[in-house]
């Protein structure tokens, strides 16, 4: 099914305190593969008993975490990097397999996951305190920064690797340890980063992997165990907002990544040809399944028509299918219920007015997950495509008319990660960064996401950042000292 260059990679057991085991009640899950439907691993179904086990020993295992240095942190974590990237085409080969996504963009998400573990190696030297003025000559103030202590990182399915990486490298970089819980869709990208840890000498118990189907009794060790100090979740909105209920019992640190509905803003002075590509871009990858995908296309209205027209064009070139396969640029959705989500979207739109201008179609006679790229017209403004997340191949467009239009429908919204705008106007993207209700804009392209920036949402769209020298701060508690003399 699947030949792998290091088959160690294939993990099927959960990873606690530097061990791999088996359920306690030898319980376990099917992963399957979206693009045709086939069972490819029976994977360990932990449960309480074994992420409280998990817990205790990074709770453990931090101790002498937090005293090795931060250049004995940075290099360990360098390690990790240089064996990641060393394996980038079997971790890619396994997140195509579990995931969906066409396997060069696997690749890219290995090579991207890997570079916050790159990243975030070079800021475990960087976390520096502060010395300040005090009130009287015969004090000082100092400031010193300490790790949390044990985290807690729940991720979703449709960055298995990235997610997982953006969480694991500051936390570690930090002086903290941490229990991992990814998705059950897609659980073996996660295994396979944690075996690697393990080769790069990552010491028992810094990092475990609980993998299991009863997720809200897992989150709910993760979020009511004391041990723990600090939750990162990256997923839907509403489980979101359950987990920040959870952890308000012990006040714990949260970060949030929610979920989005990313505005695609082109006014006429736009490079309409940039435009289309910074739509195919952010609309298609990962077949429109990322929390920064455009998800409402707002388009001037004297270059409406001639932006459909483009993005049919380019769309025309959309290959549908598995993902192993060399030609695919667009793979399958993750499973039939996401298929649904997006048919019940478009069927809604189009009983409010909206037209399909174009949609792919399917030639595909496996059992797999696929939904037909598909661009809809003369959709409403207050639809629920618009308010939703579509998480599928579908762009939806939408005119406007003036400057101050475009932004008050960007901004009708409850979420608030990304946003795109394309002008060439320089008052107006002054502007529109101004007012744009996002904690991320691009301008004039649609891919925004790297190491080097900060990564997150205003509104419902979560709380902190990863990535960037702000992601440390996560992951840190600030302790300041008053010394008199
Ligand atoms: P989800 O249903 O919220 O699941 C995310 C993770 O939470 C999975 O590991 C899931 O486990 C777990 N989970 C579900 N219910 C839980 C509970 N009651 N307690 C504890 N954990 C629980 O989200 P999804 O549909 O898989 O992922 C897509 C969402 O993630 C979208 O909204 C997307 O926008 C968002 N996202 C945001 C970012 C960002 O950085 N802002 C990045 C990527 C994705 P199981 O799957 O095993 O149930």
């Amino acid at each position: 099914m699947i030949n792998l260059m290091e088959p160690s990679l294939w993990r099927t057991q959960a990873f606690i305190n530097g061990v791999w085991c088996n359920a306690r009640a030898q319980k376990t899950f099917a992963v399957e593969n979206p693009a045709t439907g086939e069972i490819i691993a029976q994977v360990a179904d932990v449960g309480v008993a074994e992420t409280r086990e998990a817990i205790t020993a990074a709770a453990q295992a931090q101790l002498d975490w937090a005293q090795k240095t931060a250049a004995e942190r940075s290099q360990l974590l360098r390690s990790w990097f240089n064996l990641v990237m060393h394996h980038q085409e079997d971790l890619a080969q396994i997140l195509t397999l579990e995931q969906g996504k066409p396997l060069a963009e696997a690749r890219g998400e290995i090579a991207y996951g890997a570079s916050y573990i790159e990243w975030f190696a070079e800021e475990a030297k960087r976390i520096y305190g502060d010395v300040i003025a005090p009130p009287s000559a015969d004090q000082r103030i100092l400031v010193i920064k300490q790790p949390v202590g044990v985290v807690a990182a729940i991720t979703p399915w449709n960055f298995p690797c990235a997610m997982l990486a953006r969480k694991i490298a500051p936390a570690l970089a930090a002086g903290c340890t941490i229990v991992a819980k990814p998705a059950a869709e897609t659980p073996l990208s996660a295994l396979a980063l944690a075996f690697l840890a393990q080769q790069a000498g990552i010491p028992a118990g810094v990092i475990n992997v609980v993998t299991g189907t009863d997720s809200a009794a897992i989150g709910a060790e993760l979020t009511e165990n004391t041990l723990v100090r600090k939750l990162s979740f990256t997923g839907s909105t509403a489980v979101g907002k359950q987990l920040i209920q959870q952890c308000a019992a012990d006040v714990k640190r949260i970060t949030l990544e929610l979920g989005g509905n990313a505005p695609f803003i082109v006014f006429d002075d736009a490079d309409l040809d940039a435009a289309v590509a910074g739509a195919m871009a952010s609309k298609f990858r990962n077949a429109g399944q990322t929390c920064v995908c455009a998800n409402r296309f707002y388009v001037h209205r004297p270059v409406y028509a001639l932006f459909s027209e483009k993005l049919t064009l380019m769309m025309q070139s959309l290959l549908v299918g598995n993902g192993a396969e060399a030609n695919t640029t667009i793979g399958p959705l993750i499973s039939l219920k996401a298929i649904k989500k997006v048919q019940a979207l478009v069927d809604d739109a189009i009983a409010q007015g909206a037209r399909i201008a174009y949609q792919t179609k399917l030639e595909i006679t496996q059992q797999g997950y696929f939904y037909p790229p598909t661009l809809l017209l003369d959709v409403a403004a207050d639809s629920a495509l618009t308010q939703q997340e579509i998480f599928g191949p579908v762009a939806a467009l939408i005119p406007f008319d003036t400057e101050e239009d475009a932004i008050q429908l960007a901004n009708n919204t409850e979420v608030g990660l990304a946003a795109y705008c394309y002008t060439r106007d320089a008052k107006r993207i002054k502007n529109l960064s101004d007012k744009l209700e996002t904690g991320m804009v691009g301008i004039n392209t649609g891919l925004i996401s790297n190491a080097m920036a900060p990564f997150g949402g205003i509104k419902q769209s979560g709380w902190g950042r990863e990535g960037s020298h702000y992601g440390i701060d996560d992951y840190v508690n600030i302790k300041y000292l008053c010394e008199r003399f």
